[in-house]
């Protein structure tokens, strides 16, 4: 595979961000590419970065964080609760929030750190089972535990949803999946358990073959790897 030039990597985000809707913001998905990588992006302009593995993560933030302090790094993987500790001093974002259990690592390390981490909760509408995630209701329940016991949530900001639809050619289908989402969110905003509505403001779906239509379901953050940085080794 021949390494992209920062030409490439600078026309195909572009291109991408045409495509945005307003309320749109892109995630790079730099997952499995070089930090060279994510330096052409960011001469190009981008800031926010997405990464599914802590080590890659950490590798690349040590890398980089001196040069480019004001790249964003939002972790959208399957994240190990023994493994919170190592992202929870940078990270800015933590969109795959997947259990209680994890979400309440990532409360004490950030307590212990002085921060307040922003976090999504990882919404399960795909088909596939090896897909993770809350079901809607297990969300309902969790945001009305918040509601109800925001002392044991210390060090979280929690600012919206995430989820990934099927992997299927059926655009009807994935179009429905992301549109449940959305009223998920919605009904949540309209719910009146969350402690602090202004922040909860994010709708992270859509990837490299289905974020147009994640757009048109309303998405404000898409997050795309190959369609910017080709395919992953
Ligand atoms: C890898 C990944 C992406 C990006 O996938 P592409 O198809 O390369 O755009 C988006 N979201 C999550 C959660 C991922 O793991």
């Amino acid at each position: 595979m021949k390494p992209l030039s920062s030409e490439d990597i600078s026309q195909r985000l572009a291109s991408i961000q045409e495509s945005l809707t307003s309320s749109a913001r892109l995630v790079a998905v730099s997952k499995f590419h070089p930090a060279s990588y994510v330096e052409m992006a960011y001469e190009a302009g981008q800031r926010i970065f997405g990464e599914s593995r802590v080590q890659e993560l950490v590798d690349k933030w040590e890398r980089l964080h001196q040069s480019y302090p004001d790249i964003v790094w939002h972790f959208i993987g399957p994240l190990q609760t023994n493994k919170v500790k190592y992202i929870a001093p940078f990270i800015s974002m933590i969109e795959s929030v997947t259990s209680e259990r994890l979400l309440a690592e990532i409360c004490r390390q950030a307590q212990r750190v002085g921060r307040t981490i922003p976090i999504l909760l990882e919404v399960h509408v795909a088909e596939e089972e090896t897909k993770s995630g809350f079901t809607p209701d297990e969300i309902r329940a969790l945001v009305t535990r918040i509601h109800d016991e925001p002392e044991l949530y210390r060090g979280v900001a929690l600012q919206g949803l995430m989820a990934m639809a099927s992997h299927v050619e059926d655009e009807a289908k994935i179009s429905e999946e992301f549109a449940s989402v959305r009223r998920l969110f919605e009904e949540l905003r309209a719910s009146g358990l969350l402690l602090s509505p202004e922040l909860f403001t994010e709708l992270s779906m859509g990837m490299s073959g289905d974020y147009p239509l994640a757009l048109r379901e309303g998405a404000t953050l898409i997050r795309i790897g190959s369609a910017i940085f080709g395919d992953r080794a």
